[in-house]
């Protein structure tokens, strides 16, 4: 098994390239898709939520209010903290899970976010950075939906590409055309995936 560890900032194309990676049989484990499951209704993870910031961060069919459990934490460290000691664990837990599931010859792409912010690039044989300018960013994420003031605050707490680029051991620039983030996927694959798995 060969366990790539991708990342980059919101707006980057991490999705894309997990795609691009499925697309050649890679097995995705997707951090965020993890952290919604384990805070689903009736999980261990909501009724911690619910016990340490009350039912107040629920909404009336009993899922988790996740704007106002995100007004709660955005500006309060302290309670960003006891939230991600909560959700952190469980998403870890519930990734090995999927790993020990998959086939021992198979490629495993860890879609990890915050994976510079949390410094667990050693679990990982490969990591994999994926970076774009950040006014290409922004316009991505407009076209995406957001307002770019929203884009801009969710870049700002997230670590810089120079951060990414220190824990990476391969690079991905998209500040490009589609084309040219699929050519550097199929190098990815050719170079550094295929002579690992065979
Ligand atoms: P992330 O998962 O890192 O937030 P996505 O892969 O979802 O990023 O990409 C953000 C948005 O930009 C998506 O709507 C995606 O389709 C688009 N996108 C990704 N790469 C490119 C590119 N090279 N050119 C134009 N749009 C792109």
């Amino acid at each position: 098994m060969l366990r790539i560890g991708l990342t980059g900032g919101i707006g980057s194309g991490k999705s894309t390239v997990s795609r691009l990676l499925a697309d050649r049989g890679a097995v995705i484990v997707d951090a965020d898709a993890i952290a919604r499951e384990v805070v689903e209704p009736g999980t261990p993870g909501l009724a911690a939520i619910v016990e340490t910031f009350g039912s107040a961060v629920l909404a009336a069919d009993g899922s988790l209010d996740r704007p106002a459990l995100a007004a709660v934490v955005f500006t309060d460290p302290d309670q960003r903290r006891k939230l991600d000691a909560i959700v952190h664990p469980l998403v870890r837990e519930r990734a090995i899970e999927v790993a020990a599931a998959a086939p021992p010859d198979a490629v495993l792409v860890n879609d990890v976010p915050l994976l510079a912010e949390t410094g667990q690039e050693a679990s990982y044989d490969l990591v994999v950075v994926v970076v774009a300018d950040p006014e290409t960013r922004v316009a991505r994420l407009v076209h995406r939906g957001l307002t770019a003031e929203d884009a801009r605050a969710r870049m700002a707490v997230q670590a810089t590409d120079e951060q990414r680029r220190a824990i990476a051991d391969v690079v991905l620039d998209n500040s490009g055309t589609p084309e040219q983030l699929a050519e550097q996927v199929e190098r990815l694959w050719a170079e550094r995936v295929a002579p690992e798995v065979g």
